[in-house]
């Protein structure tokens, strides 16, 4: 157990037990203070359950962010916390500013003062759009509003005004968001254009009585820090969090993040993490190749990832983005430095490819899966081989054969046949192995696996006791995997937040599961009458 007498840093509070002067802090947390060691002795009982598992340091190379304030083991609840802004994404399809609802048909009404289109009147007085509506109103010749349907960078505006806005509604959401990464000298250097317009919008069109500096902050937090969320409209939305944003970016990450439908975001461990370890996410998402992680890090957060995924040309031996090499065929092409234009090359015979060819080879299979032509006719045989032709082109754990594999499984879901129930058995098999390398632990993603191969499974197996003469240990023993598999799955989605889809998702897998027991006692009868 940690012992209560941890010196912490130098800052000054008051002490948590008799409420005087205090420079001593709690060594795990850093925010209790406490006059000295015998009252942080005597508080260390009731300090130690709210005691933060985390805690926020700042590194030259890592900026601020969060590490393990003690040793934590896989499901540990981090955080669970609101949204300090919500709003439309950057670039979106017509949006209430009211509601967040989607707006449809052509001749949607509009508010009455500021002309941006709303999915109902009422939705003009909404608490949402209230504050805004004046300043967005100081756009008369109505500049910014979207004029028709479809797709539109015009939503950019809001966000920062939105953020604006908690200086007055929210001091300390507006002290949030002036402390957040924000990049905005890069992003006038670069020129980035969709940043150069909203702040010229901002600042000459609405005229916001601000410095040119805290426009430039507000965008640029916005672009830096928001998160896409789904509405309790079921519309993508963005969202910022006060200490969600903290979480430095791994591409294999330890902590998973859930949010319920009330916009509130959860943080936990998906594996055990050792004290003073980095707390990371994936800010890309971890089912991305390399090419596309390393271009939104560069152009959205101005960072190159130097995680232990991205430092190797193998990605953890998964080898997500590599094609297969074409001259050798055995062997892959890995990516030489995983920064900037790199070259690929087959450690074996040494050919190399550039990285444009190697794209221009994916972007060719993905339009192939997209337009679903590679499955047409839909047979097992079919699917099959379309699998297997990914397979001579990419590793097979490769991102390509990840898409492919789903959209297989898609065509394939309602095949219960033998053959049909054992291929996707195998397909789920190996999605689940390449998630547990990618995003290892606790996550949803394996849990909703689990479930759907111990589902398969079980079909698989009552199929074949129904129609087949099984060989019945071996029977047995597949079932009790099903078992193992629907139980860790149970364990995972339970941790889910109450407002979301978890509690449901739990219910199903409990249901299959006392029928995979029941199914499994059944033939444990036999086997003993057999017998
Ligand atoms: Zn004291
Ligand atoms: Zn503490
Ligand atoms: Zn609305
Ligand atoms: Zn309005
Ligand atoms: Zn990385
Ligand atoms: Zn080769």
């Amino acid at each position: 157990m940690r012992t209560a007498g941890r010196m912490g840093g130098g800052d000054i509070g008051t002490c948590g037990v008799c409420h005087t002067v205090a420079s001593l802090t709690c060594g795990g947390c850093g925010s209790m203070h406490y006059c000295g060691k015998e009252h942080q002795r005597q508080h260390w009982p009731k300090h130690r359950v709210e005691c933060p598992p985390y805690k926020v340091v700042s590194t030259p190379e890592a900026g601020k962010h969060m590490v393990a304030s003690r040793k934590l083991t896989a499901g540990q609840m981090l955080v669970y916390e609101s949204p300090v802004v919500v709003a439309p994404l950057s670039i979106c399809p017509l949006l209430c500013l009211g509601c967040h609802g989607s707006i449809t048909g052509d001749d949607f009404p509009r508010c009455p003062k500021c002309w941006w289109p709303l999915c109902s009147l009422a939705c003009a007085s909404s608490r949402l759009h209230k504050g805004e509506c004046a300043i967005l109103a100081l756009d008369t010749k109505h500049i910014a509003p979207p004029t028709e349907q479809g797709e539109t960078p015009r939503y950019d505006v809001i966000a920062p005004i939105r953020c604006l806005l908690l200086q007055s509604t929210n001091p300390s959401g507006w002290q949030t968001i002036l402390d957040m990464a924000h990049h905005s000298e890069q992003r006038q250097l670069n020129k980035e254009e969709q940043h150069l317009i909203t702040v010229r919008y901002l600042s000459d069109v609405l005229k916001l009585d601000y410095d040119l500096d805290i426009l430039n902050q507000a965008r640029g937090a916005v672009a830096t820090n928001g998160m896409e969320i789904r509405s309790d409209k079921n519309t993508r939305v963005r969202a910022m969090y006060p200490l969600i944003r903290l979480f430095n970016n791994s591409c294999a990450p330890n902590v998973h993040l859930s949010v319920a439908y009330n916009g509130m975001i959860q943080a936990r461990t998906t594996v055990p993490v050792s004290v003073g370890e980095p707390l990371c996410i994936c800010y890309t998402g971890a089912l991305m190749p390399i090419w596309e992680r390393n271009e939104t890090l560069t152009l959205s957060y101005h960072f190159s990832c130097n995680c232990p995924r991205c430092g190797d040309p193998t990605e953890l031996g998964t080898h997500f983005s590599s094609p297969r090499c074409p001259d050798c065929v055995q062997s892959y092409l890995l990516p030489c430095t995983w920064l900037g234009e790199t070259v690929w090359r087959c450690k074996l015979c040494k050919q190399e490819e550039s990285n444009a060819q190697v794209l221009e080879n994916v972007k060719i299979w993905l339009q192939r899966i997209e337009m679903d032509d590679i499955f047409s006719g839909c047979s097992l045989k079919r699917s099959k081989a379309a699998l297997q032709e990914v397979e001579d082109d990419f590793h097979p754990q490769h991102y390509v054969w990840m898409r492919a594999a789903h959209s297989a499984l898609y065509r394939m879901s309602d095949n219960n046949t033998e053959q049909g129930l054992n291929m996707r058995i195998k397909i789920w098999k190996r999605l689940v192995a390449l998630y547990t390398v990618l995003e290892p632990g606790l996550t949803k993603r394996r849990g909703m696996s689990l479930l759907e191969t111990g589902i398969i499974m079980l079909r698989a197996a009552q199929l074949e006791h129904r129609e087949g003469e099984p060989f019945m240990p071996e029977l047995l023993e597949r079932v009790r995997t099903v078992v193992k598999y629907l139980d860790e799955a149970s364990q995972i989605l339970s941790m889910e937040p109450t407002e979301s889809k978890g509690p449901a998702m739990v219910q199903k897998t409990e249901e299959v599961k006392a029928e995979a027991e029941q199914f499994l006692q059944r033939l444990d009868s036999e086997t003993v009458r057999a017998e």
